[in-house]
């Protein structure tokens, strides 16, 4: 039974509201003399909340014309994108190109090799050993990282 239930099934036999209820659990998480532990679950709880993703649409193109999109939620931080899987029927084509739109304006390209991070534009010696800007995938296991193809 899960302490949901627990606390549910008793409170309401005993008419406890919400207030009486975390009394309890604070009291037996005191009794468990586990506050350490107590205390790295609600910070981790914390760190959690506070990685403050963005709520965007993730866009694949297909070469036989199909276009896809998805809700996606987008690290800023990190630069790390989690698309929602489309429910749709899947393309047969070759993928084009993946994007993500942040608030019906800004078109960031998705790293075509992971899929996992929006590429980042630095400057530094392109593939034809040109100098300039070029997008770089900032996933470090990603083995298209710092090649400046797109
Ligand atoms: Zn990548």
């Amino acid at each position: 039974m899960s302490a949901e239930k627990i606390l549910n099934e008793y409170g309401d036999q005993q008419g406890w509201n919400d207030e009486s209820k975390l009394s309890l659990c604070q009291e037996y998480i005191d009794n468990q003399d586990s506050e350490a532990a107590f205390s790295d679950f609600v910070a981790q709880k914390a760190t959690e909340e506070n990685k403050e993703m963005i709520k965007c649409s993730f866009t694949s193109v297909w070469d036989d014309g199909s276009i896809v999109t998805t809700s996606c939620d987008y690290d800023p931080e990190t630069g790390e994108v989690h698309p929602e899987t489309s429910n749709g029927p899947i393309p047969t084509g070759c993928l084009e190109r993946e994007f993500i739109t942040i608030a019906d304006e800004d078109e960031l390209e998705v790293c075509g090799n992971c899929h996992e991070y929006v590429l980042k534009t630095v400057m530094g010696d392109r593939a034809d050993l040109s100098y300039g800007e070029m997008k770089e995938c900032p996933n470090p296991d990603c083995a298209d990282a710092g090649n400046g193809e797109t």
